[in-house]
């Protein structure tokens, strides 16, 4: 089944290839990779739920089909990569990171979980703002925007391409003082690889100039019934949210268990984008660990849309039980 649908998919792209160069295209234009993309786009790219009072919507950003690299994942072979995508139900010729923001209304607030890509991350993500917008919900109402972490993923969405001016002039955005400390710390730049260097520049030369962000110690209560939740190793700030409403609860997880069929399959897989592996598998492990123990839903920024789901125990490892879009 999966091998007939690769086929026919190999097929579909030979097809549309002759037809680009039919129509007059070039044929680079034809392989673009927006042209190329294999994963259709949810039919509705947003998706209501309730966790007791609070509305919770998953606004589809896009999605990155990574190319395999052995270096991805540094205890696994590529491999290994292909069968763990196989055996979540996905295809096993690229890695399928998909992009999801959580807008939640909850005690009179609306609240914005992470930015997007700000269509400045991949040519096949970037969407965030069209479908927000088809959601229902006008950006200039939003009240609050949490932030997980500076990856670009999660940040450029607050931004304009290339002037950089703030897309939320006036809104209160909130981070962790960890994060912030450290991406805005000019030494940093020097410690970083070097495919992080440019994202350290550009976090230094907008964010110290904006007025409304707000750095918060710990875990404090962030908006009505959101706390922020420390998981770091991903990035040294990094943080999950936790919302609650009467006796529901969802864990937001956001790049705890970034890919699921790759990390929450395999809790022990070091990811080359946890900046520490052992950390982030660590704080991994307590935050499953604590969903299931408090039976209570979780969702990220990665998974599968609509992202949300529960996670049981599976031997040593876990299994993540996705809820239907
Ligand atoms: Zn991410």
């Amino acid at each position: 089944m999966l091998k007939s649908m690769l086929d026919m998919s190999r097929r579909d792209f030979v097809v549309s290839t002759g037809m680009a160069a039919a129509l007059g295209l070039s044929g680079r234009l034809a392989i673009s990779p927006a042209f190329a993309q294999k994963t259709p786009d949810p039919a509705k790219p947003f998706v209501t739920y309730k966790v007791g009072s609070a509305e919770v919507t998953a606004v589809y950003d896009g999605i990155w089909e990574k190319a395999h690299d052995p270096a991805f994942i540094a205890n696994a072979s590529v491999d290994d990569v292909k069968a763990a995508m196989v055996k979540a139900g996905l295809p096993p010729d690229f890695v399928s990171i998909p992009f999801t923001v959580c807008v939640v209304k909850t005690g009179g607030k609306t609240i914005l979980c992470d930015s997007g890509t700000g269509g400045q991350v991949q040519p096949t993500a970037g969407k965030f703002m069209t479908n927000m917008k088809a959601a229902g919900f006008d950006p200039a109402k939003i009240d609050t925007i949490l932030i997980s972490h500076f990856h670009p993923d999660h940040i450029f969405g607050l931004m304009e391409k290339e002037t950089n001016k703030p897309v939320y002039p006036d809104k209160e955005i909130i981070v962790s003082d960890v994060e912030y400390k450290f991406w805005t710390d000019p030494a940093v730049i020097d410690r970083l690889p070097e495919a992080r260097k440019g994202l350290a520049r550009r976090i230094q030369a907008v964010f110290p100039t904006w007025k409304n962000i707000k750095q918060v110690s710990g875990e404090p209560e962030v908006a009505p019934g959101i706390r922020f939740v420390m998981a770091p190793g991903h990035t040294p700030g990094h943080r999950a949210f936790h919302l609650s409403s009467g006796s529901s609860q969802l864990m937001i997880s956001n790049d705890t268990a970034y890919v699921p069929a790759l990390v929450v399959a395999n809790p022990g897989w070091h990811g080359q984008y946890d900046q520490d592996a052992n950390m982030a598998e660590a704080s991994r492990r307590k935050l499953l660990d604590r969903v299931i123990a408090d039976k209570v839903q979780i969702c990220g920024y990665h998974f599968p849309f609509p992202g949300a789901g529960s996670i049981q125990k599976d031997g040593d490892s876990y299994a993540l039980t996705l809820m239907k879009a």
